[in-house]
């Protein structure tokens, strides 16, 4: 059985040491594995990354919500230079982050939601491009960013595609998001928040696993890094939640992500 890791960071310099002997782990268990890139530098690194092996390993390009700051403008070519790359099968992370912006006063809070949305904007320009997924990233902000997509799918009926990753949001909004045609992506995030009746709402052909290494390790595992052998731990929580087979998880994800990013 095949895992597919639609969300790693193995370019993150906690791989520094070990970097080489982690992905060669993986792919000889037949993983598939994304990294993504967080801004512009990190973006050539896991092109750089996924360059380096024959297959299995991958890379998406973009500028994380958070990250926008480290950027005097969006680069948008040096981006669409990356985009072009082979082993290139996505546009993100972006999206939108409220998280910590909220607590500012109204004003800023008003200029930096619009920047995030115009970045976000951006990307999906491109993603259109290349006809490639975006990988979303969203926190406090889902009902921000399902009018955005809404309006570019349905009011301006541009062709979108992706998933939203780490998925922590509502039945209702996964509801939306399933709706606008988007993946949901599930992480160790469902061992740190109750993601329950979630889990059991929506669709296993419309899920994705990821692990977001080195971030959001299971507690099952001593190991305060994460990486992508940890993912059958949250293979085998949605197979706890659902009821139903770990084939069938671990083989319905795998096939979701092939569909979506190759
Ligand atoms: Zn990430």
């Amino acid at each position: 059985m095949k895992y597919f890791d639609t969300h790693a960071h193995l370019n993150f310099p906690d791989y520094n040491k070990d970097r080489d002997e982690v992905i060669k782990k993986s792919l000889e268990k037949g993983f598939f594995i994304i990294n993504i890139g967080t801004d512009l530098k990190e973006s050539k690194k896991v092109v750089e990354i996924a360059k380096n092996y024959r297959k299995g390993i991958y890379a998406s390009v973009g500028l994380h919500p958070l990250y926008i700051e480290r950027e005097e403008d969006f680069a948008l070519d040096s981006y669409r230079k990356l985009a072009k790359e082979e082993k290139v099968v996505a546009i993100g992370e972006t999206g939108l982050d409220y998280k910590y912006i909220s607590e500012k006063r109204k004003e800023e809070f008003e200029e930096e939601k619009n920047l995030q949305k115009e970045v976000f904007r951006k990307h999906i320009k491109i993603a259109r491009e290349f006809d490639l997924p975006v990988v979303l990233h969203c926190r406090k902000a889902h009902k921000d960013l399902i009018e955005e997509l809404f309006n570019l799918i349905k009011e301006e009926k541009q062709n979108i595609k992706g998933v939203v990753h780490c998925f922590t949001g509502s039945i209702s909004q996964a509801k939306e998001y399933i709706d606008l045609g988007f993946y949901l992506g599930i992480n160790g995030v469902v061992f740190k928040m109750n993601l329950e009746k979630v889990i059991k709402e929506i669709p296993l052909v419309k899920m994705v696993i990821e692990t977001d290494c080195p971030f959001l390790s299971p507690p099952q595992v001593k190991c305060k890094r994460n990486e992508p052998l940890f993912l059958e731990y949250i293979a085998k929580e949605i197979t706890r939640i659902k009821k139903i087979d770990a084939k069938e998880v671990i083989e319905t994800t795998n096939k979701n992500a092939q569909n979506l990013f190759l």
